[in-house]
Parts: C-alpha cells; structure tokens; sequence
C-alpha cells in the first residue's frame, strides 16, 4: 500500500484545538503514514510535532499557511521546507500576525455592542504566543454559550458578510510566493476554489505566480467546488503544476477529518526536492 500523506494541518500554535504533538498522535490513529503541520504564520509547533512524528514512527513535512489578499479576495498560500528564520518570511509573518490581532480587537469591540463578550473571554481561548483568527472569537462565543460551536458562528456572527466582521491586512500572493521561495521554501496554493469566499483565480494571476515559483495546486481539498476542482486540473496542465490534497484539519472546531484527501507519495518526492529551508522527517 503507498503511503498516506496528510499535507494540511493546524494546531493551537495557531488556530486548531489539538497541541501539535496531539495532531501527529491522531494522524497515527488516522491511519496516516506521513503528516505535515502548517499553521498560520506559525512555525512554533515544528518542534513538539516533529518530536512527535519520530516517537511515534511517523514522517513530518514542516509547512505554514500564510493569507495573502488579491483584489480584496482573501487566497491562502502553503509554504513547506521553509526557513521560517529568514528575515523577509519572518517579518511577513510578524505583519500579519500584528495585523491579525488589531483586526481580532476591532470584532471583539463591534461585538460587545450586542453580545455579553471581552477581549479577556478571546484571550482565554488563545494558546500563548499563537496566530489570533476568527476561531479564537468562535471559541468564546461558544464558551459565552452565545453559539453552539464554531462552525455556526462562522455561518453567522463572524461571516465575512456580517456586520461584525472585519477584514485584516495581507500581502499579496505573488509577495508570498516570491518571500516562501527566497526562504527555501515551496509554495502551493490552498484550496483555491473556495465557493464564495475564493474566487478560483485567473490564468494570467496564475501565470505570474508560476513565474515566480508556484509549485502546486490544494485540489483535492473538501472546500474546492466540483466545477471549481475541473478548472483547476485544468491550470495544473496548462501550467505544468503538482496536484496535493490534505484535510486541514483543524482539531475538534471544524469537521475535517485528518486523512480525508491525500497527496500521492511522488508529488510529495517532487517537493521534497524542490524544497531547502528545512528538512522533512522521513519517519
Ligand atoms: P481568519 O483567519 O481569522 O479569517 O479565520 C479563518 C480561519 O478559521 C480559517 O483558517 C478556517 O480554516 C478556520 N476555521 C476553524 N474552524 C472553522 C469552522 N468551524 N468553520 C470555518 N472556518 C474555521
Ligand atoms: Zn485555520
Ligand atoms: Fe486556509
Ligand atoms: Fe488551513
């Protein structure tokens, strides 16, 4: 049997609920061969999850997940092998992570016209030294008992159409590209046809990012539409582009089961290869 391979993940280094050493132990009973952890802006849980991997015999693929902005569009771009040290990646992410937590304040205030919720009930949710998102709100209005859990807030108090909600700053892909690729890193765009919050992205802006060291496409991701999924095989063979999929599993806030899409071991080779800023653990 090939191997399993997970290449999407997120812990309470940024906005999932299980510690990173605890995302590699259900990768394992996931039934999972190889995983990758790719928090937002985060490489804080390398460590712990890589450790991890080794005890438990499994491959770790370090990554992150970094937002970038194209005409108000938010894109999410993944950076695997990358050097998460060199000063162009660290400052784009310390921007966004700044930016994160101003724009995480400005909800919260919006919010507490209406709802019983402070900046301390968020903080409370927040792992220490974590990425801020909209999850941590969630968590609080979940722990307020305002919502359910944190997929109905997302439908509602904190969609991107609600009154609450405000947008934060990113860079744009081609910046993030050019920024993953200089750190050694590779770069593969996550789950481009998001319906309704992703525009799936035209073949010029695609064209200027293979330019520029695009290596892949998250297709086979549960967000990506079935229309949206063929246009983007399409992109893949017009531009000579690596097909991943991965679960983004996020722990026990959102339905994503780890294992749900893979990517084929030879991709996974193929980026190996293509990356230098930091080493995969084979397992
Ligand atoms: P933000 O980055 O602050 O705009 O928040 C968006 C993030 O929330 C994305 O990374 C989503 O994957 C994540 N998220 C976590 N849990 C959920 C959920 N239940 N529904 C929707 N998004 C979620
Ligand atoms: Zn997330
Ligand atoms: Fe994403
Ligand atoms: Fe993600």
């Amino acid at each position: 049997m090939p191997p399993k391979i997970d290449l999407h993940t997120h812990s309470s280094a940024s906005d999932g609920t299980d510690s990173p050493a605890e995302v590699v132990a259900a990768a394992a009973v996931a039934g999972l061969d190889i995983v990758a952890l790719t928090d937002h802006e985060s490489a804080d849980g390398w460590g712990a999850a890589g450790k991890a991997a080794a005890d438990l015999g499994l491959g770790f693929v370090p990554g992150i997940e970094l937002s970038t902005k194209l005409r108000g569009a938010s894109i999410h771009m993944l950076g695997y092998l990358v050097d998460p040290t060199h000063p162009a990646l660290a400052e784009q992410m310390r921007e966004v992570r700044d930016a994160r937590l101003i724009r995480a304040r400005r909800m919260i205030e919006a919010l507490s016209v209406d709802y019983d919720i402070t900046v301390e009930d968020v903080d409370a949710q927040i792992h220490d030294g974590a990425t801020v998102g909209r999850p941590h709100i969630a968590d609080a209005l979940v722990a307020k008992g305002i919502v359910p859990d944190r997929s109905t807030a997302f439908y509602d108090i904190l969609h991107p159409r609600s009154p609450y909600y405000v947008s934060t700053f990113a860079p744009s892909p081609l910046a993030v590209v050019v920024t993953v690729r200089a750190a050694g890193g590779v770069p593969v765009l996550a789950h481009p046809a998001t319906q309704g919050r992703y525009r799936v992205i035209e073949d010029d802006a695609i064209k200027e990012l293979v330019d520029a060291g695009l290596f892949g496409l998250e297709i086979h991701h549960r967000d990506n539409t079935e229309d949206g999924k063929i246009r983007l095989y399409e992109l893949a063979a017009k531009f000579g582009l690596q097909v991943t999929g991965a679960s983004d599993y996020h722990g026990e806030g959102k339905p994503n089961r780890l294992g749900e899409n893979t990517t084929s071991p030879e991709v996974l080779e193929r980026l190996i290869a293509a990356g230098s800023g930091s080493r995969p653990f084979r397992g």
